[in-house]
């Protein structure tokens, strides 16, 4: 989301908007200011905060307003020199810019999860989806983790739950994980102080080698598909990058868990839950 911010960031502000459509049913979930307020509207820039995609815009009619948008996991923000047809049916938020452009929010797969909020200066500050979430992963989390992961969870749970600390998903964790030598199942609140600081260097390290490769590789229109440079998560039955031994997996019902046994586990690999599911 940080890439797509940037790219956004760097196009929109200046842009008038012609005209907004939320085609997605169930995707706008505010009515008040309604989505016509952004008609002659323009943008003012556009920023991030965990995976939430904040959108600025100075309006005629309402003054400043944000579209808060949360694309889930299958939601894309693209910008197209070409309007999208009315049948696609991928569309959630179209905002039509000048010169037949548009700002395209879509959504792949079956599930409808992306949503998208338009939201004044005080309905922004009130805004639940942001004040419930904790501090930035990177790039600069906070100094004390042990603090802030003190709690009896394993870690692998705990670094993804946005409102402990925001950023980290399903993917990257693994990464994390490994480059700070953590098992996935260790307890927040059993970190010494060196592991601490382990699990924030390889915060902001895994995160930053992560943003590094966007920067280089993700341009407008913005890519339905990103590359992701894992070097743990789901290459499980590999090599493992810093020792080589064979990197194991568990198996959740819609992600995977990669890790080295060699060096995260102390050499045990863990019971992947869905063959012990399946031979219950
Ligand atoms: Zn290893």
């Amino acid at each position: 989301m940080e890439i797509v911010a940037r790219r956004l960031d760097a196009a929109l502000p200046g842009e008038r908007i012609e005209s907004a459509m939320a085609p997605g049913i169930n995707a706008l979930k505010t009515f008040d200011p309604p989505l016509q307020a952004l008609e002659g509207a323009t943008f003012s820039g556009a920023r991030r905060r965990g995976k939430l995609l904040m959108l600025d815009v100075e309006t005629p009619s309402h003054g400043p307003l944000t579209l808060l948008l949360h694309l889930m996991s299958a939601g894309r923000a693209q910008v197209f020199d070409k309007r999208a047809s009315l049948r696609d049916r991928t569309s959630r938020v179209l905002i039509r810019l000048p010169g037949d452009r548009e700002l395209r929010v879509r959504e792949f797969g079956t599930k409808q999860a992306a949503w998208a909020k338009l939201l004044t200066p005080e309905g922004l500050a009130a805004e639940e989806s942001l004040a419930g979430l904790g501090p930035e992963a990177w790039p600069d989390p906070p100094a004390d983790l042990r603090e802030l992961l003190a709690a009896p969870r394993p870690l692998h749970a705990l670094l993804r739950d946005q409102r402990v600390v925001t950023g980290i998903g399903r993917t990257w964790v693994d990464d994390i994980l490994h480059a700070a030598r953590l098992s996935p199942f260790k307890r927040g609140n059993d970190l010494s102080e060196a592991e601490a600081d382990a699990l924030r260097e390889a915060m902001v390290g895994e995160l930053q080698r992560v943003i590094d490769v966007y920067e280089e590789k993700v341009q407008l229109p913005l890519p339905e598909k990103f590359p992701k440079p894992t070097l743990v998560h789901a290459h499980q039955g590999e090599p493992c990058p810093r020792c080589e031994t064979v990197l194991e997996a568990v198996f959740y019902e819609d992600y995977v868990m990669s890790y080295c046994p060699h060096c995260q586990t102390e050499d045990r690999v863990l019971k992947d839950r869905r063959l012990s599911r399946l031979l219950k």
